[in-house]
């Protein structure tokens, strides 16, 4: 069976244990779906992210474990002639919603997020690309002629029978309002200053082409705490880099290798410094870090990986270390305006939902709440998919919508740009990245 991803840091698990039940076909990559140790505590309600499928209506069959459990048994040729594309696992695996839950909540890191890149391009091997996958995925580019893009955005959430037709022939929900690129290129403003900590701020394409005021606040708060901001990939010609992320997520890891070799070779002399690599969306700049390690890109990839850090990750690593001071306005002292905070289900998944905290505890007379629940379902675009629609607004429905609802006053900080776009979806309210809050309430 041939691999699309590198599964060569699963070389040694289970080896040497009897218990393992290695998968006959699939090498490393069903040494990966095995170090699952079929405990089912993904078939719990506990307290965090994992499942949200399973959650939804603890349907055993949709939890993280039932998806191995299937694996195994295609990588064995016990489901038949459809292996690995029997409709079961078709539906287990269709339903996960890449939120990396289980790679941080499961016993043993079972890391499905990763398992389902390797499966979607599999799957595209075999069937080939919906023109849906396609338009998702080249998202990016397509951004990149935004001037027709941003007008069909807006004529198709405005005109029902253009919603209607969409949903026929691209099978995008006509329920769901699509985010609409901002209209306007952005005008950054850079200054130098004397002695400040040199950083790089990555623009991601969620942030550069859907809110481009996002890059504005963070660099006015790097700047106002000292740093020399270097923007990447922002405008003009190095408008062109994006991590991959919307490749990777329809499967399509060539063309995500390729995004992600362009932006290594960008991003790598300012690592080999030393340089902060700064990013604002979480599943962009955790790719970073993340899959990358699995698209076989070498030791210029873990290099870049090393320096690559969250907006909050690094201003709570700052604050703790007195190298970044923010002075705060009289404004944040005497706001009673309380915050409510959704985090990004791959901000929890590497617990950067800690930093978060640590930088808001920051904000004198700022109070703030972090919001229990799980992936808000809209999950890249899951919750635009016409076949996703309900399931993605019921996983908003299980405590994301009701804890919003609760506190109508509140002010919403939601980093994840697809959490943003739910939020707005189902409730009509804006939601912040940190760097917008901020921005507020510094004087
Ligand atoms: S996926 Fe993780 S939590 Fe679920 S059964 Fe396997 S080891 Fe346990
Ligand atoms: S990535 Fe998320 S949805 Fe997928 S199996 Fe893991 S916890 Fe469940």
């Amino acid at each position: 069976m041939k691999r699309y991803l590198d599964w060569s840091e699963y070389t040694d698990a289970g080896m040497g244990d009897a218990y393992a039940d290695i998968p006959k076909q699939g090498g490393d990559f069903a040494k990966a779906v095995a170090v699952c140790i079929n405990s089912r505590q993904c078939e719990t309600l506990a307290k965090g992210v994992m499942c949200p499928s399973f959650r939804l209506d603890e349907n055993p069959n949709l939890s993280t474990g039932a998806r191995v459990r299937l694996l195994k048994a295609a990588l064995n040729g016990e489901l038949g002639n459809g292996g690995l594309f029997t409709p079961e696992l078709v539906e287990a695996m269709d339903l996960c919603v890449s939120c990396k839950g289980c790679q941080r909540e499961c016993e043993n890191n079972v890391d499905m997020s990763r398992i389902k890149i390797e499966y979607l391009a599999q799957l595209n091997a075999s069937k080939g690309l919906s023109l849906r996958s396609r338009l998702f995925s080249e998202l990016p580019e397509l951004l990149a002629k935004r001037h027709w893009l941003i007008k069909l955005s807006a004529v198709r959430n405005r005109y029902p029978w253009i919603a209607n037709l969409a949903e026929r022939l691209l099978g995008i929900s006509r329920k769901s309002l699509l985010p609409e690129p901002a209209d306007s290129t952005q005008q950054y403003t850079l200054s130098e200053m004397e002695g400040g900590q040199p950083v790089v701020l990555f623009a991601d394409t969620f942030c550069k082409h859907y809110s481009p005021d996002i890059l504005v606040a963070a660099v006015e708060v790097l700047q106002a705490a000292s740093c020399q901001v270097s923007l990447i990939g922002a405008v003009d010609e190095e408008a062109r880099y994006c991590c991959g992320r919307t490749y990777l997520s329809q499967g399509r890891i060539e063309a995500a290798r390729q995004q992600a070799g362009e932006l290594l070779q960008k991003l790598a002399p300012y690592a080999q410094k030393g340089v902060p690599l700064i990013g604002l969306e979480p599943s962009c700049l955790l790719t970073l870090r993340d899959e990358y390690r699995a698209l076989g890109l070498g030791e210029m990839a873990d290099l870049v990986a090393g320096k690559a850090v969250l907006f909050e990750e690094f201003l709570a690593k700052g604050i703790k270390g007195g190298k970044l001071d923010l002075s705060w306005s009289e404004h944040a002292i005497a706001t009673q305006q309380p915050v409510l905070v959704h985090g990004h289900c791959h901000q929890k998944a590497v617990g950067a939902m800690k930093s978060m905290r640590k930088v808001l505890k920051q904000i004198p007379g700022v109070s703030f709440e972090m919001i229990d629940a799980s992936c808000c379902g809209m999950a890249g675009s899951f919750g635009l998919e016409a076949e996703h629609y309900e399931t993605a607004k019921a996983m908003a429905e299980q405590a994301l919508l009701p804890a919003l609802a609760a506190r109508p006053e509140a002010l919403i900080v939601a980093n994840g740009f697809s959490c943003r776009h739910q939020i707005r979806v189902h409730t009509g309210r804006p939601a912040l990245h940190l760097a917008q809050l901020i921005r507020l309430l510094i004087a």
